[in-house]
């Protein structure tokens, strides 16, 4: 029987709890400190909403961590339940002495357990905030600067007997209804902390449309370190997000293609010029048509990854990017849809010599790519030695051809994964219909098994690209 199928006694009696929520909850008040963590794991992963409110009304740690575990569907019916537990003043009649809590959050990873308690000598929990002038480590000093500067003095402001706590969420604000009960949701929580509460919104989403700025009052944009903006405007970015400080992730998608020209453009690139420690960039559907040495000139040369979809980029933009310090750093790099090989590709193949010792991931989806292009990138790409996931899917290569290519793909060790497209003998045309044989289409997925088979490569996974 496999062990993991087997529940421990522990598992067993917070399942009991659960299933009796008036025993449970009143229970809470004389569990030993070490139970917490199962129970809130069960609570969790049961979705028992009215218990998890209680565990944090009375969570023995300082932090609370969601960690690793798995939210499901309708996540944010658990996150209110959660955020609903908060206490921002002490508990009177409470055996427990109330909830410990000072950090909550509800972002998702891999690197971290539900409470840092087995380091609690360092006193503070390694997720809290130290940007945000509203930040607990921010405050308390303050707040002791201003004690060893009274200490003689016979009277002090009396302490506010509110506890600061840390609400860390990940927030996305978009046009469907149940977002934006999320978003009113933190904003009365906000108001009912009076003060107590910062909430550190470190990955930020925005659809553009459907957000307006007096909402994004309740963040502070020192926190955020990952942005994505949908159908933005480069106005709107500069005028949304002056104080980006910390910013290491920036996503940017315009609707419709963008000009990048004259003032405004001028602004925003002295914008992303302050973005001192950005690593990762993605612009899509900008038309950055012979501008892209302005965006290199302010970028830093630490960035790890350019991602430049449907920029209109031209042979200058290319041979630009190739001459520039910031390729050397490289390592994931995405010009799809731009025809880089409707003439000379020359550019594109010094490119890959610059970025050759550093560069993982290669995206050239729909940029014209075709046959006789193929066997011209194999001697540069072979030189990318780190590289280990490419994709040039949606150009329009044969079959022969394709088999050639992936036969040299499958002697690089390190390249894992492979997005091929679709060769065009499976395309049908019938009047102005363009259709993908799927009889055809499972043959070619068949040869690529074979090939991978032939190569002993079952390792490494080629899918092909979506019809
Ligand atoms: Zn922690
Ligand atoms: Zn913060």
């Amino acid at each position: 029987m496999d062990q993991r199928s087997v529940p421990t006694l522990l598992e067993i009696a917070a399942k009991s709890l659960m299933n009796n929520e008036p025993r449970g909850i009143h229970a809470l008040q004389v569990l030993p400190k070490h139970l917490f963590i199962q129970l809130f794991t069960t609570a969790f992963l049961g979705r028992y909403k009215k218990m998890l409110k209680e565990i944090v009304k009375v969570w023995p740690f300082q932090c609370l961590h969601i960690g690793t575990l798995n939210i499901g569907e309708s996540p944010y019916d658990i996150l209110e339940a959660l955020m609903d537990g908060l206490q921002f003043l002490p508990t009177q009649n409470s055996s427990s002495g109330g909830s410990k809590l000072r950090i909550l959050d509800l972002t998702q990873s891999s690197d971290r357990g539900i409470t840092c308690y087995y380091r609690a000598r360092y006193q503070f929990c390694s997720r809290s905030c130290v940007y945000s002038q509203h930040s607990i480590l921010e405050i308390e000093e303050s707040q002791n600067r201003v004690r060893c500067l009274e200490m003689d003095a016979s009277e002090s402001e009396p302490v506010s007997p509110r506890k600061r706590i840390e609400l860390l969420v990940d927030i996305s604000f978009s046009c469907t209804m149940r977002k934006k009960q999320f978003i009113s949701f933190l904003k009365a929580k906000a108001e009912q902390s009076a003060g107590s509460l910062h909430i550190c919104c470190r990955k930020l989403q925005i659809d553009i449309m459907c957000v307006h700025a007096r909402s994004l009052q309740i963040l502070d944009a020192a926190c955020i370190s990952h942005l994505e903006v949908n159908r933005v405007h480069l106005r709107n970015v500069i005028n949304l997000f002056p104080q980006l400080i910390h910013l290491k992730i920036l996503k940017l998608t315009s609707l419709p293609l963008q000009s990048c020209e004259g003032r405004n453009f001028n602004i925003f690139l002295n914008w992303l010029g302050k973005l001192e420690i950005l690593q990762e960039l993605t612009l899509s559907s900008f038309s950055l048509t012979d501008q892209l040495h302005k965006l290199l000139r302010v970028l830093q040369p630490r960035l790890t990854t350019l991602s430049l979809s449907l920029c209109h980029l031209s042979k200058s933009d290319i041979i630009v990017l190739s001459q520039s310090f910031q390729v050397t750093c490289l390592k994931q790099l995405n010009l799809s849809n731009n025809k880089i090989f409707r003439d000379d590709y020359e550019p594109f193949l010094s490119l890959l010599e610059s970025v050759s010792s550093t560069l993982q991931h290669l995206e050239i989806n729909n940029c014209k790519l075709t046959d006789s292009v193929l066997p011209a990138l194999l001697p540069p790409l072979s030189r990318c030695s780190q590289l280990r996931v490419l994709s040039f899917a949606f150009n329009a290569i044969s079959m022969p051809a394709l088999i050639n290519f992936m036969q040299h793909l499958t002697t690089w060790m390190n390249l894992q994964y492979v997005i091929y497209p679709i060769p065009v003998h499976c395309y049908e045309r019938s009047n102005f219909h363009v259709s993908v044989n799927r009889q055809k289409l499972a043959e070619v997925q068949a040869q690529m098994k074979h090939i991978l088979q032939v190569a002993k490569r079952e390792d490494m996974c080629c899918s092909i690209s979506r019809v």
